[in-house]
Order: structure tokens, then C-alpha cells, then sequence
């Protein structure tokens, strides 16, 4: 409900400037339409409550609205009634009519789109039937020279006034699109990539490699008994070795890598141009750094890292394949004693050593 009401306030706040400064050199042009015309001294007044006074009325019946946003298009069809009555009272004279009548369109369809225009010109319509009941059906045609120059405020200022506006919409649009695309691609708690977006990243990379036969290679980091911390410490303390692993990722890698929340307290990250020696000093110096990671709120508490390592060969068939081989090498530094890093080529290597001896 509270969104709701914030939408409608902002949407009337988007709509108050268009509004004062349109009704307010419209003003003018129906003014030069009018003025030859013998009409009561009420109607003169309705001009100027029209024109100077109504702006800020609405913006305060909306801004002071339950449903601010039904209450402004309340308004812009009220904005449509006056249109269709000084059209009625303005004898139709074509330019001034057509003017108004024109703006009162574009800002209804910006406002609502097609259903909306086609409301405002019923209450365009309801308008001109309310002038009929006042002054009786005529036409002018004759357009003075007066007539022309008083509407070329409205016809110049009103357009650049929505256009402004709807620049604007635009560009906060765009901004919210940004937003929301950084979030669905982040891991709330750490900030890193979530598994979708890293998996996405993953794809690419194995793309990169067998199309410009670049090598790269993977990291899965998993927590050493992370669910004793829990249970030891706290699911607050919990969170804050995943973040803590999270920062030294991001202060140990580079630019070029890609750091990702695999999920629980399972991480990855991709490490494009580098042999799988390279990744095992980086992984290396990241297990030994974390190892030292000191916690304000628990100073005793020490956490490991097991690390599984696995580079792309072209003998792979796709990313998941490679994904395998990380995982498989991960299973090995968890059973060989966790608090380790292992790469798969040395797990297929002993693998296949075992098999020697076995022969
Ligand atoms: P191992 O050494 O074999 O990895 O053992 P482990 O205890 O770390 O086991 P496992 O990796 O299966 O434990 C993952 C735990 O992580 C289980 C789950 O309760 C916990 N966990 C998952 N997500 C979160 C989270 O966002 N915050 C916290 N505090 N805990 C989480
Ligand atoms: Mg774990």
C-alpha cells in the first residue's frame, strides 16, 4: 500500500511543473480567444482559477490523497473537462481549440497510454457538452493574428516541457534497470556473483577458450566444517566467515576474475589466462590468508579452506564437465585432510599412479 502511495505522489510530482506552466500560458490562448466574445465575469474567473490557481490544488489533492495516484488522474481528467468547456467557449476558433485540446491529448497519453487518451477525450467530450449548457453553439472561424501569436507559447513551451519530462522518466528508468540487473546477478550476503550469474560467466569463459584456444582455469573453495561454526558459534558468526572469505576474494583476485557465491558456504571463481601452477599459488596464498583472518567478535576462531582446482582442456565436452573435475579435486583435499588445495591434474595423475601400482 505504501509503495502504491509513494508511485501516486511522485507521479503527481512529475505531472505539477508540466501542468502550472501548460495551464498557465494556455491561459493566454484562450484568453485571445475568449476576449472578443461577451461572456459573464464568472467565466473570467474560471479562466483564472484555471490557469493560475487549479495547478496547485490538484498537486495538493493528490499529494494529500489515500490513493495519490487515482486522485492525479482524477485531475488530468478534470485537466480534459476544462479543455472540452474552453473549447465550447472559445466558439471552437480552430487554432486555439485544436491546441488545447492537442496538449490535453499528449499529456493523457503519456500519462495512461492509449485507454487513458481515449477517457480524456470522453471527459473532453463531457466538456463541451458542460459549454453547450452555458453559452450557445457556435463557430468562429476567424483566427486573428493576436490569436496565432498568444498560442505559440503553449504550442512551443507545453511539448518541451513533456518531452523534458519524459527525458527524465527515461533516464531514472534506465537507472532502476541497472540497479535491479546488479542485484539479480549479486549474492545478497557477500556481494559476489550468485551461482546463475557465475554459471553464466562460466559458460562464456569455456566458449573463450575453445574458440581462442586460451587456457583458464576454475576454483571451488569450500569451508572447513562450517556447520560446526554454526552450530558453535552462531549463524551470525557464520555469516561473517562467508563475508570475510568474500572480501579476501575480491582484495586477492584480479580485475579479470570472476569470484561467485556457488551456494552455502561453497565458492568459485574463474581465473581466465592462468595455467593451473599459477591458480595454485594464488589459491595457495588466498587458503593461507584466510587462514589468518582474525574476527573481532570471536578471536579464537580459526577457519580453513579446502580448494579444489581444475584447468580447461579441450578434452572436455562442456563447462560442466570442467565444473566435474573442480569438484572432483575439491572431494580430494576434503579427503585427504581438508585445509589443502588440489588440483584435478594431480587427482587424475595419483588416480592413474594408483592404477599402476595396482597392476
Ligand atoms: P565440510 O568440511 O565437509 O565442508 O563440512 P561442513 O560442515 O562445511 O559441511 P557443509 O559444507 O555441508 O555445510 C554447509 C553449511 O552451511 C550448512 C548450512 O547450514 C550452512 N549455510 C548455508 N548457507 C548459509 C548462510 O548463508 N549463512 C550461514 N551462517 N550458514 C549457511
Ligand atoms: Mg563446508
Amino acid at each position: 500500500m505504501e509503495i502504491r502511495a509513494g508511485k501516486g505522489v511522485s507521479f503527481a510530482r512529475r505531472i505539477y511543473l508540466p501542468r502550472a506552466v501548460g495551464l498557465g500560458v494556455g491561459f493566454f490562448c484562450v484568453l485571445a480567444a475568449m476576449y472578443p466574445l461577451q461572456v459573464p465575469s464568472w467565466v473570467w474567473a474560471l479562466l483564472v482559477f484555471n490557469g493560475f490557481v487549479w495547478p496547485h490544488v490538484a498537486f495538493q489533492v493528490s499529494r494529500l490523497s489515500k490513493t495519490p495516484f487515482q486522485a492525479e488522474r482524477r485531475n488530468l481528467l478534470i485537466d480534459s473537462v476544462f479543455g472540452g468547456f474552453w473549447a465550447g467557449a472559445m466558439q471552437f476558433n480552430p487554432l486555439p481549440t485544436v491546441t488545447v485540446l492537442a496538449m490535453m491529448a499528449m499529456n493523457n497519453i503519456a500519462a495512461g497510454g492509449l485507454r487513458f487518451f481515449l477517457k480524456g477525450t470522453l471527459a473532453q467530450g463531457a466538456g463541451i457538452l458542460l459549454s453547450l449548457l452555458v453559452f450557445p453553439l457556435a463557430f468562429n472561424q476567424d483566427v486573428t493574428p493576436l490569436q496565432v501569436y498568444a498560442c505559440l507559447p503553449m504550442l512551443v513551451l507545453y511539448p518541451l516541457m513533456v518531452g523534458w519530462v519524459s527525458y527524465r522518466l527515461a533516464t531514472k528508468l534506465h537507472e532502476h534497470k541497472q540497479v535491479l540487473r546488479t542485484v539479480s546477478r549479486t549474492d545478497s550476503l557477500t556481494g559476489l556473483l550468485n551461482h546463475a550469474s557465475w554459471m553464466a560467466q562460466l559458460d562464456s569463459e569455456f566458449d573463450r577458450c575453445r574458440h581462442l584456444h586460451r587456457r583458464a582455469t576454475i576454483a571451488l573453495i569450500d569451508i572447513d566444517h562450517f556447520k560446526t561454526i554454526n552450530d558453535g558459534y552462531g549463524h551470525v558468526i557464520g555469516d561473517l566467515v562467508l563475508t570475510q572469505l568474500s572480501q579476501i576474494l575480491r582484495v586477492s583476485l584480479r580485475e579479470t576474475d570472476s569470484a561467485g557465491r556457488y551456494g552455502g558456504d561453497e565458492f568459485c571463481v574463474i581465473l581466465p589466462d592462468t595455467s593451473e601452477a599459477m591458480a595454485v599459488d594464488i589459491m595457495e596464498r588466498l587458503r593461507q590468508a584466510f587462514a589468518r583472518a582474525k574476527y573481532e567478535l570471536e578471536p579464537g576462531l580459526a577457519v580453513s579452506l579446502s580448494i579444489g582446482i581444475a584447468s580447461y582442456s579441450p578434452y572436455q565436452t562442456d563447462a560442466c564437465a570442467w565444473l566435474k573435475e573442480a569438484d572432483r579435486a575439491l572431494y580430494a583435499a576434503k579427503s585427504g585432510g581438508r585445509d589443502r588445495v588440489s588440483a584435478a591434474f594431480d587427482v587424475i595423475d595419483r588416480r592413474s599412479d594408483a592404477t599402476d601400482d595396482a597392476r
